[in-house]
Order: structure tokens, then C-alpha cells, then sequence
């Protein structure tokens, strides 16, 4: 499986990283080696003195597709869930002032958190989904689809122009504000509404 994951994809999230807006999604990948699923504990790497959390909606893939057209978009997924982009934030800044790729700042081992999934069809509007990560108890990011850039059938269609999605591929579609450092011993729970999407220990 390919995880595909979009940079940049909430205005309030860009202004507190002091980011462009972008004009075109921004997409970047991590290989399967980052995923970190059943609420194992996320031990902090030692390449990095600030690993950031960043809770985004991810998509999961369910067929194969090419050239996705955004209306026939919404058939390519049937479940919606929650999940970590993790990011050692003092990495990314060193490879963005120096213009290299970001894959090691974001594409490490455990990564990925991938959360529960929820039917797509409790949906009725993908871009009207609430959702929000409590760290230590504490809501630090609250997060709400209708503010994305760019809505998730845009970026199915986008992505899929340049990749063939595949069965089982994981979309994470950007955070909004209030990333930030982790700790160790910090717990992390993510919510999609009321429903507990992750929960797990910062090691
Ligand atoms: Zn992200």
C-alpha cells in the first residue's frame, strides 16, 4: 500500500508555520514502513529534538483508479478515519531552507498513525466533518473539513493523475492549526465527533 499525504491543506494551519497558500495541492508520500496501527506507542526517534503531531482525516482507498474525474471521486472510498502525520519539524525547516525533499522529516518509521476508520456513508457531506486531538487531556487541535484548501475529491482527482491508486492506499489530508511538540509520556486521543478514532502513548 502507498500512503499519499497533502502539505499545506488549512489557511490557519499555514499561517502558524508561516507558509504560502498553496495553488495546487501539495503532496508528498511515506512508504508502508511508516505506518503505526493499533494504538501501539510512538517512541520519539533520536534524529530529531521536535517531533510535531499534526491530526488529519484519512481516507482509505477501495478501488483501483486512474485520471479520477472529482465528481466520480467519492467511489474510489468508503471509509473515513483519523490519523498522525508525524513531523520532525527541525528536520522539515533545514530541508525546505536548503530547497531538498522533505521525506526524511516525514516519511520516517511510525510516521503514519493510522486510526480507526468509520463508514463514509455516516457522512453525508465529506467536508462537513468535525474532528479533534486531545494531547494530555487537552484539546490542541479542533479541526473542521469544510476549512480544507482543497476538499478530498479534488485531491483524489489530483493525486491520481500523477499515481495509480491501488486498494487499500491511505489519503492524509493535511491538519489545521495547533500542531506541536511531543513528549515523552504524552497520550494522544483523536476524535472524529464523539467517536475515539486513536489513543496511544508517546514513548
Ligand atoms: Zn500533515
Amino acid at each position: 500500500m502507498k500512503i499519499f499525504a497533502i502539505g499545506q491543506n488549512y489557511v490557519e494551519h499555514n499561517k502558524e508555520l508561516n507558509s504560502k497558500h498553496p495553488t495546487e495541492p501539495v503532496v508528498f508520500m511515506k512508504p508502508d514502513t511508516a505506518v503505526l496501527r493499533n494504538n501501539k506507542p510512538f517512541f520519539i526517534p533520536d534524529f530529531s529534538e521536535e517531533i510535531h503531531y499534526e491530526t488529519e482525516l484519512i481516507i482509505k482507498i477501495n478501488r483501483i483508479g486512474k485520471n479520477i474525474s472529482p465528481r466520480f471521486s467519492h467511489r474510489y472510498y468508503s471509509e473515513i478515519g483519523l490519523g498522525v502525520d508525524f513531523t520532525a519539524r527541525d528536520l522539515q525547516r533545514r530541508l525546505k531552507e536548503s530547497g531538498h525533499p522533505w521525506e526524511t522529516a516525514k516519511a520516517f518509521d511510525n510516521s503514519a498513525v493510522i486510526g480507526n476508520f468509520l463508514p463514509a456513508e455516516q457522512f453525508p457531506n465529506v467536508q462537513d466533518i468535525r474532528f479533534s486531538m486531545n494531547l494530555n487531556g487537552n484539546t490542541v487541535q479542533n479541526g473542521h473539513s469544510a476549512d480544507m484548501i482543497f476538499p478530498v475529491d479534488e485531491l483524489i482527482a489530483h493525486v491520481s493523475r500523477f499515481f495509480t491508486l491501488k486498494i487499500g492506499d491511505i489519503l492524509f489530508t493535511g491538519t489545521p492549526v495547533g500542531v506541536g511538540k511531543v513528549s515523552v509520556g504524552d497520550r494522544l486521543e483523536g476524535f472524529i465527533g464523539n467517536d475515539k478514532m486513536f489513543d496511544f502513548k508517546v514513548k
